[in-house]
């Protein structure tokens, strides 16, 4: 039998952790997790933690449902694996993409799979390209996206990112036909504004950007509906109608990353439900299974899959795991739960005022400057002055801080730049949230007093 600490050598000695800062993690080294239940997760200790985060804002219907483990297992031992590049298709991939499509608005009516959010980016920006060359539009290549943004890892997805830190990594990111603008992020972009009429305001930027640039260039704007990565920014309702009215009026294609939003975190099932955007493209991962297996889909409209089937040939893009059998068997059991137990509505209705109503008592909190949500996404942003909005220096790491001392008392709450974020299962109940607010008092409680404020 290892203990924690063996772990924790083995650990450090050989697995390289993403997003990680390994010269910390060999300071404090890592929790060892080693169970599931719930909106619960134990470690080696047998320390419980509650999953203020879904994982990585997957786990809509938490850990451990049988239901899902059966899904996989039964399709596992029927047909492990197929291929569909020669050809061949098999029944779950072809449910699933039906039943997506029958989800979403009627122009939305082809699936592409993947196994992973970065994944469904490149096949998104790839399927641009094979499109506008495909209508004798080449040179619209230009993808504008937005600051703060967060799409994935991968060289095509991190250059849509918006997070800056990606680029440098890199050196060369991101890549030449990939542009940024502001995002509606009213708190540093508009603050005093009414939010209606900021909405408009922020929308303007990608008017402005696509006249900067010349529409004849430009092939898509691509954005989340919320931010969840770049630490819960929300756009005022006006925001989406505007920003669709201005891809019509340039023949801009719109593309909507459901990627986190997918599945119920805004309380419909999905971001484009709830701010009112028809996609050309929409991608959706994560919350597709719950987390219980890797498995993304791009969604394709009409317009583009049209093309691309009459005029195309064939396409040489996909990958192995392209719609792997168990892993679509798993999203279509993890959708039937979604649905036969009513948990997006309840998140939706019951749920997300409740979480909205909590978070906003930390508005007075001598550290909180923004209060900020939709749905189960909600974000706390940390300032070192509240009148003047002023942020604390990105060295003193303060969000990193409040997280270990929320993860000290149980609670899994993530620093994004200096917002505390929070995205918990859609199956918490309103006295785990209770438990989950408490913590957060106390781990920001903390933090004020380490930073003497
Ligand atoms: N898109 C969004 C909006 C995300 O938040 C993420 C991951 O957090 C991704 C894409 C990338 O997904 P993956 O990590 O599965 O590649």
């Amino acid at each position: 039998e290892m203990d924690t600490q063996a772990w924790q050598v083995l650990d450090r000695a050989h697995y390289l952790h993403p997003f990680t800062d390994h010269a910390s993690l060999r300071q404090t080294g890592s929790r060892v997790a080693v169970r599931g239940e719930g909106v619960y997760v134990w470690d080696t200790e047998g320390e419980r933690i509650i999953d203020g985060l879904s994982g990585l804002g997957c786990v809509n219907v938490g850990y451990g449902r049988p239901e899902l483990v059966k899904a996989a297992a039964d399709q596992m031992s029927e047909l492990s694996y197929c291929q569909s590049f020669f050809k061949t298709t098999h029944r779950s991939a072809v449910t699933l993409a039906e039943k997506l499509t029958s989800m979403l608005p009627d122009s939305l009516n082809h699936v592409f799979f993947q196994s992973s959010g970065s994944e469904a980016n490149e096949t998104a920006v790839r399927l641009l390209r094979r499109y506008w060359n495909l209508v004798g539009k080449p040179q619209k290549r230009v993808i504008i996206a937005r600051e703060l943004a967060y799409h994935g890892s991968t060289h095509m997805a991190a250059s849509l990112s918006g997070i800056t830190p990606m680029h440098f990594a890199g050196g060369d990111l991101p890549l030449p036909t990939v542009t940024h603008i502001k995002t509606p992020y009213q708190y540093r972009n508009g603050f005093g504004m009414d939010p209606e009429a900021f909405g408009i305001l922020a929308a303007s930027w990608l008017e402005e950007r696509i006249l900067e640039i010349g529409a004849d260039n430009v092939a898509a704007f691509y954005a989340e509906p919320a931010q969840s990565a770049g630490g819960a920014i929300c756009p005022p309702m006006s925001y989406w109608p505007e920003i669709q009215r201005i891809g019509r009026k340039y023949d801009v294609l719109l593309v909507v990353d459901e990627v986190v939003m997918g599945f119920g975190r805004t309380g419909k099932w999905f971001g484009r439900d709830f701010y009112g955007i028809v996609p050309d493209i929409m991608q959706v991962g994560k919350g597709l299974t719950s987390g219980y297996l890797p498995l993304s889909a791009t969604i394709i409209s009409d317009r583009v899959a049209d093309v691309l089937i009459e005029q195309g040939g064939e396409w040489a893009h996909g990958y192995t795991y392209s719609g792997h059998p168990a892993c679509c068997a798993v999203a279509l059991e993890n959708i039937r739960i979604l649905e036969e137990e009513g948990i997006v509505e309840n998140a939706g209705k019951v749920l997300a005022p409740y979480f909205k109503a909590k978070l906003e008592t930390f508005a007075d909190h001598p550290l909180i400057g923004d209060v900020r949500s939709v749905g189960l996404m909600g974000g706390l942003e940390i300032v070192k002055n509240k009148a003047t909005r002023e942020a604390y220096d990105y060295e003193a790491h303060i969000g990193d801080h409040c997280s270990a001392e929320a993860l000290k008392r149980g609670l899994a709450f993530r620093a994004n730049g200096d917002t505390m974020s929070l995205m918990p299962p859609l199956v918490i109940t309103t006295e785990q949230l209770d438990t989950v607010f408490d913590i957060a008092r106390e781990a920001l409680d903390a933090t004020a007093k380490h930073f003497g404020v």
